[in-house]
This record gives C-alpha cells, sequence and structure tokens, in this order.
C-alpha cells in the first residue's frame, strides 16, 4: 500500500493541524509555513493526487472545492480580497500529492508569480 500523505494523515487525524473548516467531502486548515498572513489549505478529502488526477467522478468534489472558497472566504472576513493558487506537478512546485487549492490573504501579492 502506498505511504499516506501529510494531508491524509490530517485528514485521519494521525498529526495534527489547525482546521478551520470540515464537512463531509473537504477540509480547510492552515498552512504549518504561511506565505501570507492568512494561508489555509482547502483539500477533498478524497485522496486526488493533483488538479491533473481529476477524473469526471471528481466532478461534484471538484465544485464543492470551489464553491467553499468564498464561503471561507467569508467566515474569515477576507473582504479585502484573497488568491487562490493550485500547484499542480513537479514543475509547478506542488509538493504534496495530495489535491489542495492554497488560499491566500492579507497582504498584497505580487504578478507574475514567482
Ligand atoms: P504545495 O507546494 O503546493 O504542494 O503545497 C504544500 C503545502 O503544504 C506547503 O505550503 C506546506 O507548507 C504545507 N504543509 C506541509 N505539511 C503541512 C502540515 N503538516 N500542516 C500544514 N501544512 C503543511
Amino acid at each position: 500500500m502506498a505511504e499516506k500523505t501529510v494531508f491524509q494523515k490530517i485528514i485521519d487525524r494521525e498529526i495534527p493541524a489547525s482546521i478551520v473548516y470540515e464537512d463531509e467531502h473537504c477540509l480547510v486548515f492552515r498552512d504549518i509555513d504561511p506565505q501570507a498572513p492568512t494561508h489555509l489549505l482547502l483539500i477533498p478529502k478524497k485522496p486526488i493526487p493533483s488538479l491533473a488526477a481529476l477524473t469526471a467522478e471528481d466532478r461534484a468534489v471538484a465544485g464543492h472545492l470551489l464553491m467553499m472558497v468564498p464561503r471561507i472566504a467569508q467566515q474569515l472576513n477576507l473582504d479585502a480580497g484573497f488568491r487562490v493558487v493550485c500547484n499542480c506537478g513537479e514543475q509547478a512546485g506542488q509538493a504534496v500529492p495530495h489535491l489542495h487549492l492554497h488560499i491566500l490573504a492579507g497582504r498584497a501579492f505580487g504578478w507574475p508569480p514567482g
């Protein structure tokens, strides 16, 4: 059996995380190495390895993740704006092979991203 990712261990409560939201399909917790005053990770509970690995079967969960973004932003009062980042694959800097959306807020962000 493949070794669990760090995010799967958070889902399974094998390692601690600062969880800000949870439902049947997803989990939101604070990034351990924040790149902005607010830095959250929004993940599906289903172990989908990356955005590129989504299949038609994942349509509902993918839609749910996207729909959760403004709800989380509202819950945390990110009224001044926020950035959503999804690193997909090695060259994009994806380190954890479990689909995740970074939600960053609390400072100005440059463009293009590094
Ligand atoms: P990525 O580089 O897009 O794969 O992002 C992975 C993110 O997971 C990084 O921002 C890490 O800081 C974060 N991370 C890794 N381990 C943990 C952990 N145990 N708890 C919270 N965030 C983590």
